[in-house]
């Protein structure tokens, strides 16, 4: 059971919060910036019908966020879930403006959702809704304007409807960069569906070698609890076994398995396969999404929805480190709770920016039509990985040790006691790279 939650839980307040702690690390920011990086360039809201199997028809909702394209389109998932609303779409567009500007890739950010129950809807339903909304979306999605990818409840799959549906309404075009996490016959890169679990993996060995934690110099022998099985969570378990952890939990929408000698990735994927939940394996205690994330462990990663670490929790989070995989898994006022009970954090920004890396080399091989090995991109995605971890560890070094001090000047004050996490850190790095590169550009006109 968790305790009554005493925060506000409204995405756009959160988000807020978030970019007022982090400016204040900002050297240089020129006050009537602030809200031109605060708030999205355009919001598309679109309703639409769909006939349903049965005959029937229902109308469901979309939308898009463009939040910024200093550096570049629009790039940014496309999640299915009931309960997607503007806002939530809003503030992570805003987190993936910052999470391109930190790993230095040519996107600006972007992000958007469709209300619905995918586990409620046939294969031709999703498929007429995914077409129905790319149409309603129209050329405010293009190659060089807004690129989608997958994310909640999306998939290959989705990614190939939206882009045969813009090829259709653009013909004699090399549309395929339209959108990234197409199937591999499709233009997909090979090492995107991967990426995101990839990344996680190469960013938590980089910081478990800088030797924070005494007790870890590396992932190998470490107990892993992962909240989550999709796309994300399962290729995330697949790179932390492959070297040496042991995932002693995970979990699903319908609860969580744990074993404390540790699970087997092939039977976790094969019981998910036939049963739709891993909940039920053979030889596991069956567990709650809210127990999963209180077990012992050392490195707790969420993988599923937003705010699954809050103020009625996080006092209880019993791990050394917590390597958030989803976007926006923890609360502002569980990120001060963490911090104070000397929980490391290792922030979304950082942490899952693999799929969007990769993502990124999909849509350079679709430009010219190439095709990069496994390989490559594999060491080209750990190498961006390791320097932002780098980056962001050296900042926030700097700051600890009193190398650097937040300046009297500075336009957003810290409250006393706030300390800096690599949250705040990594996020002043982004929002400082694209304030510099607005003033660099050129105010228009
Ligand atoms: P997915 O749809 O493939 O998987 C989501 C997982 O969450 C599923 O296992 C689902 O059962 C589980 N889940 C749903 N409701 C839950 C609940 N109440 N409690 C616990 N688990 C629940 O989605 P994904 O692509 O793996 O995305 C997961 C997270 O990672 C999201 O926050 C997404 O924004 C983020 N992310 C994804 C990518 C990507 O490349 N797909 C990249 C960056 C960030």
């Amino acid at each position: 059971m968790t305790d009554k939650l005493s925060e506000n839980l409204d995405p756009i307040a959160m988000s807020e919060q978030q970019f007022t702690q982090a400016a204040c690390y900002i050297k240089e920011l020129k006050e009537g910036l602030i809200d031109f990086l605060k708030y999205p360039k355009r919001i598309t809201i679109v309703n639409f019908p769909i006939e349903m199997d049965d005959a029937s028809v229902q109308s469901f909702q979309g939308y898009r966020v463009l939040h910024n394209q200093v550096f570049g389109p629009g790039k940014g998932g496309i999640r299915f879930h009931p309960s997607v609303t503007m806002d939530e779409v809003t503030s992570l567009a805003k987190l993936m403006t910052w999470k391109c500007a930190l790993v230095n890739i040519p996107f600006g950010g972007a992000k958007g959702g469709v209300v619905c129950n995918t586990k409620e809807l046939s294969e031709g339903e999703l498929r007429r809704i995914t077409r129905r909304f790319t149409t309603e979306l129209a050329d405010n999605i293009g190659p060089h304007t807004d690129i989608p990818a997958p994310d909640l409840y999306t998939n290959e799959q989705t990614m190939a409807w939206i882009f045969d549906t813009y090829d259709m309404l653009h013909p004699g075009k090399n549309n395929r960069p339209v959108v990234t996490g197409k199937p591999i016959e499709m233009g997909g890169s090979y090492g995107r569906k991967n990426a995101t679990g990839n990344g996680v993996y190469y960013v938590t060995e980089r910081f478990l070698s800088k030797s924070l934690i005494p007790e870890y110099q590396s992932i190998a022998g470490t107990k892993i609890v992962i909240q989550g099985f999709g796309n994300v969570g399962a290729a995330t378990a697949e790179a932390f076994i492959r070297n040496g952890a042991t995932v002693i939990a995970v979990s699903d929408s319908v609860g969580g398995v744990y074993d404390e000698n540790g699970l087997s990735l092939e039977e976790l994927i094969a019981f998910k396969a036939e049963h739709g939940t891993v909940v039920g394996m053979h030889n596991t205690m069956t567990i709650t999404n809210e127990e999963i994330l209180e077990l012992e462990c050392d490195i707790l990663i969420p993988a599923a929805l937003s705010n699954q670490i809050h103020s009625g929790n996080a006092h209880k989070i019993n791990a050394l480190l917590v390597v958030e995989a989803a976007n926006n898994p923890t609360t502002p006022e569980a990120d001060k709770i963490l911090c104070e009970r000397g929980i490391y954090l290792l922030p979304d920004i950082i942490v899952n920016a693999g799929g969007v890396t990769v993502s990124y080399f999909e849509w350079v091989q679709n430009q010219d039509n190439q095709r990069w090995e496994l390989d490559e991109i594999n060491t080209r995605l750990q190498k961006r990985m390791n320097s932002v971890m780098d980056t962001v560890f050296d900042r926030w070094q700097r700051y600890v040790v009193g190398e650097d001090v937040v300046s009297d000047d500075s336009i957003i004050k810290l409250s006393d006691g706030d300390k800096p996490g690599f949250r705040n850190i990594a996020l002043s790095i982004a929002i400082e790279r694209v304030a510099k590169a607005t003033l660099m550009r050129g105010i228009w006109p």
